[in-house]
C-alpha cells in the first residue's frame, strides 16, 4: 500500500537501461495496437520492470514490430521503438479486431485439454490434437476460448497460435521439445528434491523400479515429473534411457534463442564481468544453468558464456505434466473438522469414522478422484480428494463441477489503486495498480465462466475514491467483495500473502481465502487476520482485502509478476471462493 521506490530500484533500472538492444527496423506485417487504458507506458523492455520511455494514450495507434510473451514492441517514432503490456492495448490486422471473438488459431500441443473456463480448476470437456484447426471466440493474458468442429471451451495460450493475419494477441507458438529421456530408478525410497541439491527439501520419494520422464540433467542431478511438478532426483540413482541419438549426445539440452540483437556475453554472471563475446537475435543455444537474473550458455564446444536471462525465450517443455498416480510417502491433511473416512473411493460407500481438522494421513494410492490413506491402527480408508491438502505438493484435485457453488453469486473485485494513484512501486518498477488490474481481470473471467456475475471497481487505469469502491459493493449487494493490493514494507525480505477481514461476518471469506493460498503459492501465506481498511471497514457486505505478495522483495516481485503465479494466485482465490460459499 506505501510508495517507497527505493535506491537499489534506481540503480536498476539504471543497469537494464544500458544494456537494452539496439532498435529494429521499422514496419513488418504484424499489424497494429490500439491504446484502451487511458495511459498507457511504453517500456525499454518486455516487462513492468523495464524503464518507461513514453507515455501514450488511449485510442492512439502504433505499428507492431514484435511480439513477446505478453508484450508487444511498437514502432512509437520514425526511429525509435518501446514495448506495451498487451493487456492495455487491442492488437489490430487489417479489418479483424482481436480482442474479443474473431480470428483463427491451431493448436500446438500432442493433446491439450479443453475446458468448460479460463483455469486448470475448470472441468476437461475434451481435447485436441496438434494441427486442429479452432475458431477464436474470447481470450484473456493466459486462457483463449475456442470452438472446433465439435468442442467449445477454454485452452492454455500455451499451447495454440494464432494464424497469420488472424489478428489475436496470441503468443507465437513456442519452439517444441519433448521429453529428453526416460529413466528408471535403481533403488528403494529415493528422495525427489525441489532442488538438484541435496540442500532441496524433499518432495517425496519413489520406489525401485518408477519410470520416470527426465527433462534435463544437471551437474548430477536428474529434473523429472513428480505428482504435476517439477523434482530433481540424483542421477546415479537412474538408469537413463535416451529416447534417440541426437539427445544422448547432449542429454541435457535445454535451449534457448537469443531475442535481443547484438547481446552481450560475459565471462561471469554479473552485468559487471568482463565481456567475452556477443551472440546475436535468433541464434539458439543450449543452456547450462542459471544464477539470479542471468543464464550461461554453451557458445561452443570448449566456450561458455553468460547472458541476460530476459533477452533469451526458452524452449520449453511442451506437454502440461501428466498428473502421476504414484503419490505414495505424501501426506494430506485434513482441513475440514468432521470430514468423513470411507470404506471405499465412493461418496456412497460406509462410514468409517470422521477425521478433525489437522489430521494428517500417510497417503497409500489414489482411486480416481479419491485417495487412499492408512489409518492408526493399519487399516486402509478412502477420503475425497477435493476435501483435503496434499502436503509437499502444488497440484490439489479439483472437484468437477465447482462452478456451481459459485453459480449467479454476485462478486464485487476492487482492482486497488488506480489513475493518479499508483500505490506501491516495486523494486524493479512495477506499478501496484497495473497489477491489480491485471490480477482482477484474470480472476474475472474465470468467476464468470463459473457463472457468477462479475463487477469491477473500477476498469482500466482509472482513479476510483475507496468510498465509491465500498458503494459498489452496496449498489450490487455483493455475496463476497475483494479487494486486491500487493503490499510493501521499508526491507527487502518481507514475503508473502496476506488476507483481512474488518468485521466479525468478513471472517469466513478471509479464513476461506486463505485456506485456498496455503497449499497452491509459490509464495508463503502468513494467513488471515484483522486489518482496519476502508473498503472492508465501511463495507456492509462480506469483504476481503488481500495483500498478495511484497513489491518492495525483488525476489517476489519478479515471482509476482509471472503469468504463473497470476494464474495461481487467481484460481486459488476461485477455489477459496467456492469453498466459502460451499
Ligand atoms: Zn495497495
Amino acid at each position: 500500500m506505501k510508495k517507497k521506490p527505493g535506491l537499489f530500484g534506481l540503480i536498476l533500472l539504471l543497469i537494464m537501461a544500458a544494456i537494452v538492444p539496439a532498435n529494429h527496423a521499422f514496419g513488418n506485417d504484424e499489424g497494429e495496437v490500439t491504446v484502451t487504458s487511458k495511459v498507457v507506458n511504453v517500456r525499454e523492455g518486455a516487462g513492468l520492470s523495464f524503464p518507461i520511455v513514453k507515455k501514450i494514450a488511449q485510442g492512439e495507434s502504433y505499428p507492431i514490430i514484435k511480439e513477446d510473451g505478453d508484450w508487444f514492441e511498437i514502432q512509437i517514432g520514425s526511429n525509435e521503438t518501446g514495448w506495451v503490456a498487451n493487456w492495455l492495448v487491442e492488437r489490430k490486422s487489417g479489418t479483424s479486431v482481436a480482442k474479443k471473438g474473431s480470428g483463427q488459431g491451431t493448436i500446438t500441443g500432442s493433446s491439450v485439454r479443453v475446458r468448460t473456463g479460463p483455469g486448470t480448476t475448470f472441468q476437461t470437456v475434451g481435447s485436441l490434437t496438434r494441427g486442429t484447426a479452432v475458431a477464436i471466440i474470447e481470450k484473456n493474458q493466459n486462457w483463449i476460448k475456442i470452438k472446433s468442429a465439435d468442442l467449445e471451451g477454454w485452452v492454455s495460450s500455451d499451447y495454440l497460435k494464432t494464424d497469420a493475419g488472424s489478428g489475436g494477441t496470441v503468443k507465437k507458438e513456442k519452439a517444441k521439445k519433448e521429453a529428453v529421456q526416460s529413466g528408471v530408478t535403481l533403488v528403494d525410497r529415493l528422495n525427489v528434491r525441489s532442488e538438484p541439491s541435496k540442500n532441496g527439501s524433499t518432495l517425496g520419494k519413489l520406489d525401485k523400479n518408477t519410470s520416470v520422464t527426465v527433462h534435463r540433467i544437471k551437474n548430477d542431478w536428474a529434473e523429472i515429473d513428480f505428482q504435476g511438478v517439477q523434482g530433481w532426483v540424483a542421477v546415479t540413482y537412474l538408469q537413463l534411457k535416451a529416447n534417440n541419438a541426437k539427445t544422448e549426445v547432449n542429454p541435457a539440452a535445454d535451449t534457448a534463442r537469443v531475442t535481443a540483437s547484438n547481446l552481450h556475453v560475459r565471462k561471469d554472471a554479473s552485468l559487471n564481468a568482463k565481456v567475452i563475446g556477443s551472440v546475436n537475435k535468433d541464434e539458439t543455444y543450449t543452456v547450462l544453468q542459471t544464477k539470479g537474473r542471468m543464464t550461461q550458455i554453451q557458445l561452443s564446444n570448449s566456450e561458455k558464456g553468460w547472458v541476460v536471462s530476459w533477452y533469451l525465450e526458452k524452449e520449453r517443455v511442451e506437454e502440461p505434466k501428466k498428473k502421476k498416480l504414484d503419490i505414495k510417502g505424501n501426506k494430506i491433511a485434513i482441513i475440514h473438522d468432521g470430514t468423513i473416512l470411507r470404506s471405499s473411493a465412493d461418496g456412497n460407500s460406509g462410514i468409517v469414522r470422521q477425521a478433525r481438522e489437522g489430521e494428517t494421513f500417510p497417503v497409500i494410492g489414489m482411486e480416481g478422484d479419491w485417495y487412499s490413506i492408512k489409518l492408526k491402527d493399519g487399516k486402509t480408508a478412502y477420503v475425497a480428494g477435493w476435501i483435503v491438502t496434499l502436503e509437499g505438493n502444488s497440484e490439489q484435485i479439483q472437484r468437477p463441477g465447482v462452478e456451481k457453488y459459485l453459480k449467479d453469486k454476485t462478486i464485487v473485485i476492487d482492482p486497488g489503486h488506480g489513475g493518479r494513484d499508483s500505490g506501491t512501486i516495486g523494486v524493479g518498477g512495477t506499478l501496484e495498480k497495473n497489477l491489480t488490474i491485471r490480477t482482477a481481470e484474470l480472476l474475472r473471467d474465470k468467476l464468470q465462466a463459473a457463472g457468477a456475475k462479475v463487477i469491477l471497481t473500477r476498469t482500466g487505469n482509472t482513479y476510483v475514491p475507496l468510498s465509491s469502491r465500498v458503494g459498489t459493493s452496496h449498489i450490487h449487494e455483493a455475496d463476497a467483495f475483494i479487494s486486491l493490493h500487493y503490499d510493501s514494507t521499508m526491507d527487502q525480505i518481507t514475503s508473502g500473502i496476506t488476507t483481512y477481514y474488518y468485521h466479525d461476518y468478513q471472517q469466513g471469506l478471509a479464513s476461506a481465502l486463505a485456506h485456498s493460498f496455503s497449499s497452491s503459492m509459490q509464495v508463503n501465506n502468513r494467513g488471515s487476520r484483522y486489518g482496519n481498511y476502508h473498503v472492508i471497514r465501511e463495507n456492509k457486505r462480506v469483504a476481503t482485502l488481500i495483500e498478495l505478495g511484497y513489491l518492495s522483495n525483488p525476489v517476489e516481485e519478479l515471482t509476482i509478476t509471472s503469468k504463473e503465479y497470476q494464474e495461481g494466485i487467481t484460481s486459488a482465490i476461485y477455489n477459496g471462493l467456492a469453498r466459502y460459499f460451499k
